[in-house]
Order: C-alpha cells, then structure tokens, then sequence
C-alpha cells in the first residue's frame, strides 16, 4: 500500500526526538497538502465577502463558495445544492436541526427518539429541547457489543415521536448504525430523521437519497478538512420549511422598519453572517482528496488497520478490545487495559509519541452503559499503518499505573 503520510506535512513532526504516530483520527484528522494550497490560494487569490460585493473578486469567492458547495452535494448524492447548507460543524448543525425543526414539532408529552451511543453533540441539543418542551427523550438500548438493533429502534417510536436523531457511525467503538432500516422504520411511523454522519464520512461513501436521511451532518475537519466548516445537508422541503436560525446580514431580501422582514431562500437563509469561505473551499479540496484516492482504496484501509488493532492488540495480555470493530470496520478500535486506567495508558503512550484519546469521548452517558470509567481510542486515518498499531502493541506491555500526570490545562477536556 502507498505510504500516503508524506502527502500530510504535519506528519513528519517528533516530540522529543519521537515521530509522531497520530492515532486521534476520530477528534480531527490531519490535512493533506492540496487542502493547506487550497487555503492558501484561496486567501492568497480569490478572498473577498461572497454575495454581497458588485466587484470582480466577490464574484470569484462567491463562485469558489458555492463550487464547494456543488461538491459537497455530490459526495453526499444530494439531489441539489440548495440542501447543502455549510455550518460550523455537526454541534452547529444538529443545533440548527433541534432549534428550527425540532422547536417547531416537539411539544409537551411529545418524544425524540435517540440512541443509547450518541455523541454530546447529538444528545445534548435533543435534550435541552425535550426539557424546554416538556417531552420525553427516548432512549434505544445498546447492547453489550455495542450496536443497535434496527428492531429495537422501530419498537421505540410511538404514537407521539416527533423526532429521531441517531449516530451512523459510534464514535466510542466505531459501530456501524443501520441507518438505513431504521430511517425506513421511522418512515413507517412518518417520524423523520436527522442522522450524526461525523464519524461516517471520512470512513464510507454516504449517499443520503439511499440512506433516505431527512438530515445528515458531518465536520468538514474529520474528513481532512479544515476545522470551523461543516455540512447540514437537509431534504429540500424540509430545509425550505425552516425559519432562520440566526438572523442577520445574508438572510433577507430587504429589511424596512415597518414592514415584515423578508428572508431569502435556502441555504442562504440558514447561513447568516459571513461564513468561513476558505473553510467550504478547503473541505471541497478535501473531499476532492478522498475521492482521488478511492473509497475502496480507504475502506481497504480501513479494514486492514481494524483487524490488525483486534488482533495485535488483543494478544497483549490485559488488554481487551470492546464491542466488535472487526465486523464493521470504521476506523475506530477501543481497548482498556485490565487494571489501568485509560489517562494511564494515553499519558504512557503520549510519552512514546503516540497520539490517541482516553477517557469517555463526549458520550459519558454511553460509557456508563458500558460499565467503563473509560476507553482507550485508536481511531485511523489513510496515513495510518500497521507498524503504528504494532508500535501500540508494544507499548501496552509496558503500561503501569500512575503513568498519566494533569500537567496541562487541556486535561479538563479528557
Ligand atoms: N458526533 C460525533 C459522532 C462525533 O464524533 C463528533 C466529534 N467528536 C461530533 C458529533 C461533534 O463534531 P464537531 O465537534 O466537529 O462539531
């Protein structure tokens, strides 16, 4: 296989005299060259407010803008580029979704339906609007390996589900959701849909018309994009439907002080303020990136870095992979190590030069279902190899307690 890192500058960092070995591919991948030229030709050549100016060089930002636009939607199988709304990121997007379409349908002794693995960022905005509405958040199990049953899903949805709002991809154990039985299931009950793709679309070719999503999400920076730029992509009568999400400059056709605001079509509409034009031009270029190398070619990947963690890993003694990642390989691999806990191991292999994330993964609630203080995440990327995973392996043989030290203000996060 093509060694892809020397196309990734960062990569050739050392800590301490130690290569990198960057294994936190599910919190932010790291950017190719073509998307750093991007960024870069487009502040160095084309940079200016889009859709306001009357001059030559608004008309090319604008033009770059709306030709990322353009392919996004047709790496998501969008029908029309006028359901590609660019956010700043899924938080950004499901918050749009939950406070526009969910405020609008949720109301007293309603319920939205979630799942048992959902990310913060897919829990918390369905929760807040539950409490503010006075409706139920319905929560499907997961079972012990980690997955949703489709059956279990459609058993949920009751007479008054308004909503539902489920993970394609874990972002704790990399399990595969059946997104599209339960998008149909809830079809069936005429409960829409929005689906958390941010761990799904740097992994797998999503077409939202064959998944029938209502909403889709994803980070454009999980996908070797820039980070502050994401994707709501909304099915057209839907998003058309939605009032504005914030209001301000972009969003109207005319404002005069007495007579109703009149707003302008989506996306626009849902895209007030100047939004992070280079960031929509360095996702493109991004998406541009994995599409050159192939979805085979990543799920390829994928693959081997996935059975080679479960089995390398899993020989260590004390060491133990949870759920199945070899079924439904993502790029995701959790382990915890008997006795020890995940700081532990993280601090210890940051030490060696190795990057990955310990502890709950913003799904707290996911991992007391689990039973685990905590996991450790190996999450990959197209640069990853298998002598990065045999580098782990090595190091869990001579993890101790105690090895984890707070001495950094980022420890608050973990
Ligand atoms: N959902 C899932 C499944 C995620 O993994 C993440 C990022 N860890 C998010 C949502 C939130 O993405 P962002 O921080 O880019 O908004």
């Amino acid at each position: 296989m093509t060694d892809l890192a020397a196309d990734f500058p960062i990569l050739a960092s050392t800590f301490d005299g130690r290569p990198l070995v960057y294994l936190d591919n599910a919190a932010t991948t790291q950017k190719p060259r073509a998307v750093l030229d991007a960024l870069t030709d487009f502040y160095a050549s084309a940079n200016a407010n889009i859709g306001r100016g009357h001059y030559a060089l608004a008309r090319i930002a604008t033009d770059r803008y709306e030709e990322a636009r353009g392919i996004v939607q047709r790496a998501l199988g969008a029908a029309d580029p006028a359901e590609i709304v660019f956010t700043g990121g899924t938080t950004d997007s499901v918050n749009m979704v939950a406070e526009t379409f969910g405020r609008g349908r949720v109301g007293a002794g309603d319920e939205v339906v979630v799942c048992g693995m959902e990310h913060n960022s897919n829990l918390l905005p369905w929760r807040r609007l539950c409490e503010d509405a006075g409706a139920r958040l319905a929560v499907v199990p997961v079972d012990a390996s980690g997955r949703v049953d489709a059956g279990d899903f459609a058993a949920a949805l009751g007479p008054r589900t308004r909503m539902a709002a489920v993970a394609h991809v874990s972002n704790v154990l990399g399990t595969v959701n059946p997104v599209r039985e339960m998008v149909a299931a809830a079809h069936r009950a005429g409960v829409p849909v929005l689906v958390d793709g941010a761990q799904a679309v740097p992994h797998m070719q999503v077409d939202v018309r064959d998944l029938d999503a209502d909403f889709y999400c994803f980070s454009g920076h999980k996908v070797y994009g820039p980070q502050g730029v994401g994707v709501l992509y909304g099915r057209r009568d839907l998003l058309a439907a939605l009032p504005p999400y914030q209001v301000g400059g972009g969003t109207v056709k005319g404002v005069s002080a007495d007579e109703p605001v009149r707003y302008v079509p989506v996306p626009a509409r849902l895209e007030a303020g100047t939004p992070n034009v280079a960031g929509a031009v360095g996702l493109a270029a991004a998406l541009r990136y994995v599409d050159k190398l192939g979805w085979d070619e990543v799920r390829r990947r994928d693959e081997r870095l996935v059975r080679h963690a479960v089995a390398a890993l899993g020989e260590v003694p004390g060491v133990r992979v949870v759920g199945a990642p070899q079924e439904t390989p993502s790029g995701i691999v959790s382990i915890v190590v008997d006795g020890i806990h995940p700081y532990d191991v993280g601090g210890h292999l940051d030490r060696h030069g190795v990057a990955v994330r310990s502890g709950v993964h913003c799904a707290s609630t996911f991992l007391d279902d689990l039973g685990l203080l905590g996991t450790v995440r190996l999450s990959f990327a197209v640069y990853n190899t298998v002598a990065e995973v045999d580098r782990v392996a090595e190091l869990l043989r001579t993890v101790r307690p105690g090895s984890w030290t707070a001495e950094h203000p980022t420890a608050r996060f973990l």
